[in-house]
């Protein structure tokens, strides 16, 4: 059955970063609409175009352009036994589309990795990513990168000022899906706060559990109730 999950989080929560990994290890396309949104920007496109100014600011993209990404993305053969989504959605109008988006594909898993905000704003604004890559590091910036030998550069949105601003958007728009998913079998809460090979660990039990529960088989706390 197909493994679709949705991870959640503030920026600098180590969602893309997870969501690689378990992306890779399930063998599932990891789909980040801030990648999409950055190739667009690199290659130029009238999306790129558009989005540029937007992301510089740590904004919000409109949600008609980013339910139309999802809607195409999701809808190529790759996607069919699953997908990671990470960055997406970011607002409740987009979570409406993505549950709308999801009939007849099985249960969504949605996790959340929870970060406090100084946490996010330390590792954020010392965040190197690959200029020729796209890789995550944490070196210093006109380092090499470990898997291509590119130059590590800070993205321009992990300057502090944007940062403060992505996490306040993050807190307007994004934050209330905490509400909107928090009730269903389906979702669950990681703290991100810890080295990631534990929270890889905690994060892969979570969404196996998840979608134990979203399938209808038997979980955990159900049979403690039971007993
Ligand atoms: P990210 O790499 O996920 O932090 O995304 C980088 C930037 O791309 C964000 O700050 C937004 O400007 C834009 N973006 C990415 N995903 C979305 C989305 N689902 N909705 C609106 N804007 C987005």
């Amino acid at each position: 059955m197909a493994l679709n999950v949705v991870m959640l989080g503030p920026p600098g929560a180590g969602k893309g970063t997870q969501a690689d990994r378990f992306a890779a290890a399930r063998g599932i396309p990891k789909i980040s609409t801030g990648d999409i949104l950055r190739e667009a920007v690199q290659a130029g496109s009238e999306l790129g175009r558009r989005a540029q100014a937007i992301m510089a600011r740590g904004e919000l993209v409109g949600d008609d352009v980013m339910i139309g990404i999802v809607r195409e993305r999701l809808g190529r053969p790759d996607a069919a036994r699953g997908f990671v989504l990470d960055g997406f959605p970011r607002t409740v109008a987009q979570a409406e589309a993505l549950d709308a988006l999801m009939a007849g594909r099985g249960a969504l898993v949605v996790v959340d990795l929870a970060v406090a905000d100084e946490e996010l704003v330390r590792r954020l604004t010392s965040r190197r990513v690959c200029g020729s890559c796209g890789a995550n590091a944490a070196g210093p910036a006109e380092a090499a990168c470990g898997r291509c030998g590119g130059t590590l550069v800070q993205r321009s949105d992990d300057r502090e000022d944007v940062v403060r601003e992505r996490l306040r958007v993050y807190a307007r728009n994004t934050r209330p899906l905490l509400e909107f998913y928090g009730s269903r079998p389906t979702f669950r809460s990681v703290d991100g706060a810890r080295a990631p090979e534990a929270v890889a660990a905690a994060l892969a039990a979570a969404i196996d559990g998840a979608a134990d529960a979203g399938s209808g088989k038997a979980v955990e706390p159900f049979r403690e109730l039971a007993r």
